[in-house]
């Protein structure tokens, strides 16, 4: 356990507890500049190939993990044993680099998970995708009730995993940080700790991606991808475009997934933006009318529509990080099709072991991405 001369909550800005209900008043609008890919480039076979690995099982697992407690209230007795469970998910798909970043808050001594998976260049930004872990009830002072948060956001947290089963072998140049927050329903404590803890450290990110709420599609089964328009910081504002193009671009080139996009508001992304990062996020935007209570569970969730969300960030992970996206060629390429994912057993074993023959390919990545373009 941490001890308070090593954490610190000193400085932090107050957000009130979100409510996705009430939107700011920025129309919803379709993506219209995404226009589909034709299939059959390198990276995007590729890419295809990394996608096609997202399993709707993992999925309903993670997810069922998850629900499992209770409540994953942030001042529940239980918080730390769910991040323990987030810990050990990582560790099981063979990352090592794993931090627990602690913080206080409200005298509570609470945790962030970060799971890096490192690139192979030097000059690094990571690119940092993250979901809040915590669930609440209806009164958000009940930390002993009932919250099973499958949607909000066990969802988030189950794609989040998901994604980092499927990239866990891939040889990326830039790092990428899967990050789960506690916290969040109170008014993004983790992240507003985390961000600062980044901000503290001079660390810049490539960007950041929020995954929350993306179990409850709307009926035209779109995803919105959210970006930030105005907010505390104006020059974030392009690149966060940028970024959701890239993002609406990845659903059109390998999901079903229409693209709707929308603004930025009530979820982790908020702390980020306001120290200047640039930040997205994925909204089913369904209006779930389980939120925030006893309903918010397993059945409820559409495992397909997780699945397609999981590819979404996977195939935007790829172009942000990949040196495939730039450097190789049809044999190169055809060779990472040798690689293998953690594989996939139910229960115990979910993630276990990584083919021995993912090493040598990996040397001959690494001899690629070192003679440069
Ligand atoms: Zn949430």
């Amino acid at each position: 356990m941490p001890t308070a001369s090593n954490v610190s909550e000193i400085g932090l800005e107050v957000y009130p507890p979100p409510d996705k209900r009430v939107r700011p008043k920025v129309p919803l609008v379709a993506a219209k500049t995404v226009v589909r890919k034709a299939t059959g480039s390198l990276f995007e076979t590729y890419t295809a190939g990394v996608a096609a690995r997202v399993s709707r099982e993992a999925l309903r697992h993670n997810v069922d993990e998850l629900t499992a407690f209770n409540t994953r209230h942030t001042r529940s007795a239980l918080i730390g044993a769910v991040a323990a469970l987030v810990q050990d998910r990582f560790r099981q798909l063979g990352y090592s680099d794993i931090f627990v970043h602690d913080y206080v808050r409200d005298n509570l001594m609470l945790s962030n998970v970060v799971c890096t998976k490192k690139g192979e260049s030097i000059s690094n930004e990571p690119l940092l995708i993250c979901a809040h872990y915590d669930s609440r009830m209806e009164n958000l002072e009940d930390a002993a009730a009932l919250a099973p948060g499958a949607d909000d956001n066990a969802s988030g947290v189950a794609v989040l995993l998901e994604a980092a089963r499927v990239l866990a072998c891939e040889v990326l140049i830039r790092d990428v940080q899967f990050v789960a927050f506690s916290g969040e329903e109170q008014g993004y404590w983790g992240s507003t700790a985390y961000a600062e803890h980044l901000k503290a450290g001079g660390i810049r990110l490539r960007g950041l991606l929020n995954l929350d709420q993306i179990g409850y599609p709307p009926q035209d089964r779109s995803i919105t991808v959210e970006r930030d328009i105005g907010n505390q910081i104006a020059d974030n504002d392009v690149a966060s475009e940028q970024f959701a193009q890239i993002l609406a671009q990845a659903a059109a080139n390998h999901t079903t997934l229409p693209v709707r996009f929308g603004p930025i508001y009530g979820s982790d992304y908020m702390p980020f933006e306001a120290r200047g990062y640039v930040v997205a996020g994925t909204y089913a935007n369904g209006n779930n009318p389980n939120y925030h209570s006893t309903r918010d569970t397993t059945e409820t969730l559409d495992l397909d529509y997780m699945v397609e969300v999981t590819r979404l960030v996977v195939a935007s992970v790829l172009h942000e990080t990949s040196p495939l996206a730039r450097l190789l060629s049809v044999r190169e390429v055809a060779s990472t099709y040798l690689y293998k994912v953690p594989p996939l057993s139910i229960r115990t074993d979910i993630y276990s072991g990584i083919d021995p023959q993912q090493r040598t390919l990996k040397e001959r990545l690494r001899e690629i991405i070192a003679a440069g373009p």
